[in-house]
């Protein structure tokens, strides 16, 4: 075990997080779909540490939902359109540039169709629910993404770049060919105050020759000038005044915010985007998107969504004997034949921590062996020859700890099968990740009884 107490500064430093925020209560907002035109409501639900934004269709049966990620991207035409699974949810950018926008970090969004509602084309009505159902920290840290190197995108239209930032920054402009209005430019330093102020009232907008083939055929029944601002040759249609005299460019601002919300977690950097517009926008997210998995590797699991078996607390408590306060895992992240990746995130609540160390809190390293134990346990005990037995830990070798774990870490616990033959003994190879560093490894030998023998 170590006992060394911890440099002071290093201490510091890590300590120095943001924690991961939900809302303190559900929020509704109600209004017409711009798509269907049918009257909908859109209800924000608080969620737990590390759930991300999804999307509930409440309409259907089953209540199916779709994670907020790049790889759900199946449509960029007038807004950003979310499949999973074959369940659809449309125009969700407005939604996610509001949670984004407000550092909201997780929320189940439940839909009562296929889309939320446009409103006034704008995130106020959004915002204004979420502030006054307020916000709540979660006891786990934020994680954000910043990228060290820029990252390019452009098509025929937009042209994209990140760059290295130290916080994030985003710059626009936009130009109208062939109108007499101007271009415009605007460069926001995003923070919640910014954002409610400056960019969540900027409303969308659109040509009207553009939209009325559309409306003419029927296909955005709930588009009127009291969702967007219509702009017909030089003329400005609208059923309010401008909110800003450059609204239009704090609206195509509040659009990236939304899209590259879809990495899944927060990010830090300096965008610069040239008539931007979904599909670049996306583009530039599954860039980013790809940064990420190259670089965090195991973390992106979560983004991945449900390519994989997954379990929640109760199905691991129908797996394993344990219980509370020597339940070391929190979710199963990947469940394959002979590999799982397993979650704990680590609160200062752990009651290890009153003894180990006061004023110094580690996790001890006999916990972080017992939490591989047990991911394998569950592993094993999912193969179908094994189920219903106790997965008997017998021995660890080659157990080594690389860094100390201190509460707000998210452990990811991997473990690989070296062997699992039918004769009951069963050997592993387990290590621990906290943002992608390996904290503690070891190899683990079980044998598998029955309950009653066990
Ligand atoms: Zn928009």
């Amino acid at each position: 075990m170590r006992g060394l107490p911890l440099d002071a500064r290093w201490c510091i430093k890590r300590t120095m997080f943001q924690y991961q925020k939900t809302i303190r209560k559900a929020a509704e907002v109600s209004g017409v779909g711009l798509h269907t035109g049918e009257n909908t409501k859109l209800t924000f639900q608080p969620a737990p540490a590390n759930f991300g934004i999804r999307f509930a269709r409440v309409d259907l049966s089953a209540r199916p939902t779709v994670i907020a990620a790049a790889n759900h991207v199946r449509d960029t035409e007038r807004g950003t359109t979310l499949a999973q699974d074959g369940v659809v949810v449309q125009t969700v950018e407005h939604v996610l540039a509001t949670l984004a926008g407000m550092g909201i970090d997780n929320c189940l969004v439940e839909v009562e169709g296929p889309e939320p509602p446009i409103l006034d084309g704008s995130c106020r009505e959004f915002a204004n629910a979420l502030t006054t159902a307020g916000l709540e920290n979660l006891n786990a840290k934020r994680n954000v993404f910043a990228p060290q190197a820029p990252i390019f995108y452009q098509n025929q239209v937009s042209s994209m770049v990140i760059l290295p930032c130290d916080r994030l920054r985003i710059s626009c402009s936009i130009q109208f060919p062939n109108q007499r209005l101007e271009s415009q430019h605007l460069t926001v330093d995003m923070d919640e105050e910014v954002f409610a102020k400056e960019i969540a009232p900027a409303r969308t907008f659109c040509f009207y020759e553009e939209v009325k083939p559309l409306m003419d055929s029927g296909l955005i029944k709930g588009g009127s000038l009291e969702c967007a601002v219509v702009i017909k040759n030089d003329e400005i249609l609208s059923k309010e005044a401008l909110r800003f005299r450059d609204e239009f460019v704090r609206h195509k601002i509040l659009d990236i915010l939304g899209d590259v919300a879809l990495l899944g977690q927060p990010l830090q950097g300096h965008i610069m985007a040239v008539r931007p517009g979904h599909a670049a926008n996306i583009a530039l997210t599954q860039k980013l998107l790809a940064v990420v998995k190259k670089k965090h590797g195991t973390q992106a699991y979560r983004m991945e969504g449900t390519t994989y078996e997954q379990m929640d607390i109760e199905e691991l408590l129908n797996t394993l004997p344990h219980r509370y306060p020597f339940i070391m895992v929190d979710r199963v992240l990947k469940l394959e034949d002979t590999s799982i990746v397993g979650l704990k995130n680590v609160t200062i609540n752990e009651p290890f921590f009153q003894g180990h160390f006061p004023g110094h809190p580690v996790m001890p390293g006999v916990l972080q062996v017992e939490a591989m134990a047990q991911v394998a346990g569950i592993l094993m005990l999912k193969k179908g020859e094994n189920t219903g037995k106790i997965a008997y830990f017998l021995s660890a070798d080659k157990v080594k700890f690389r860094k100390p774990v201190i509460p707000g870490d998210t452990l990811l616990i991997e473990v690989e099968l070296t062997r699992a033959r039918a004769n009951k003994i069963g050997r592993a190879r387990g290590r621990i990740l906290v943002e992608n560093e390996i904290v503690s490894e070891a190899e683990l030998m079980f044998s598998i009884m029955d309950r009653e023998a066990a």
